[in-house]
């Protein structure tokens, strides 16, 4: 239907493709978690921060809509109607009035359910290569508001680098601060945690006790941010999810101390986990870091990445 679309129309041209787009993985730097609202979700005010672990999207025009994929979780991932890729390419069409037709890849680099954003990465990875594919031309924030509607982490993916989530984390401001980049550890568990049984683990945990002592706003984790300093920036990462994902995998202890062993000079659990990230001073420090982790053997592996990084982009 738009196809007819010639080189003089103001519409946005259709792209035959193959479009390839690149998406981070996301960590908090200061997760907050307030009360559970009416609507289901919990109030957040978080730090978001997208750092160089990538997943990759790859569509092609089709006759109908396929997703196939490789790399992290391939084989147990369902690529049906329930896999956010198609859910959000679906949502694009439904918003643009496009047949939703495209042949799909995906290469995942992000490890399932590890607190890491990896299903709303791959949404927001979706987004931006069938808006391009199908030459629907969404701003950026059309498709934050379709993403929205899919998952909290998507508008965040959209933008990237770091930036403060409020609402249910789906409401972003960037933060304005000098360019620096931050040197991390990742360490990736064997098998993931499921977001919702950790956030009503913490709700558990709180047992009805509110205000609860950890909630507290980010602005401290964003002045450290303008300090540039990583022994400053580490001493206020904080996750108030933290203690319902260790009291759900206690061995995430043994981690995060296998972490502050190897000369991290912060870590804490990514998200909802179980991935926990460790603050390094420099490129070779993280280096250092991650092989003392793999040498203590307490996860599936530990991995060197930079932040904060651009959110899903063409390439
Ligand atoms: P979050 O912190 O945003 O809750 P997470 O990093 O803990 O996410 P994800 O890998 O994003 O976890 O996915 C959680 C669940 O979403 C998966 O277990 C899977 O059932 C479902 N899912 C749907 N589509 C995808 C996708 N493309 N990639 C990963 N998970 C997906």
């Amino acid at each position: 239907m738009t196809e007819a679309w010639g080189p003089d129309d103001d519409e946005p041209r259709r792209h035959h493709g193959p479009v390839r787009v690149r998406v981070p993985a996301k960590i908090n730097l200061h997760l907050g978690v307030g009360p559970l609202r009416a609507d289901g979700f919990h109030e957040l005010n978080t730090v978001y921060h997208a750092i160089s672990l990538f997943d990759e999207l790859t569509a092609r025009a089709g006759d109908t809509l396929t997703l196939t994929m490789e790399g992290e979780g391939a084989g147990t991932l369902a690529l049906d109607e329930t896999n956010l890729i198609i859910r959000a390419a679906k949502a694009l069409a439904a918003r643009t009035r496009v047949p939703a037709y495209a042949r799909l890849h995906l290469r995942k680099t992000i490890p399932l359910a590890g607190g890491l954003a990896g299903g709303s990465a791959d949404a927001a990875a979706a987004l931006i290569a069938c808006d391009l594919l199908w030459g629907t031309g969404l701003s950026r924030e059309e498709l934050a508001e379709v993403g929205a509607t899919l998952g909290s982490d998507i508008p965040f993916l959209l933008h990237g680098g770091t930036a403060l989530g409020t609402g249910h984390g789906e409401a972003i401001s960037p933060i304005l601060a000098r360019p620096t980049t931050w040197h991390w550890v990742v360490a990736v568990a064997d098998g993931g945690l499921s977001t919702p049984e950790v956030y009503r683990k913490l709700d558990e945990l709180r047992d009805g006790s509110w205000p609860p002592k950890a909630l507290g706003d980010a602005d401290e984790l964003m002045s450290a941010l303008r300090q540039r300093d990583p022994e400053v920036l580490g001493a206020v990462l904080g996750n108030d999810l933290q203690p319902a994902a260790l009291a759900l995998r206690p061995e995430l202890a043994d981690v995060l101390k296998a972490g502050a062993e190897a000369g991290a000079v912060a870590g804490l659990v990514s998200g909802s986990g179980p991935t926990c990230v460790f603050l390094a001073t420099d490129a070779t420090h993280a280096g250092q870091v991650a092989a003392g982790l793999n040498a203590a053997g307490v996860c599936r592996e530990a991995v060197t990445a930079r932040g904060p990084m651009p959110g899903a982009r063409v390439i």
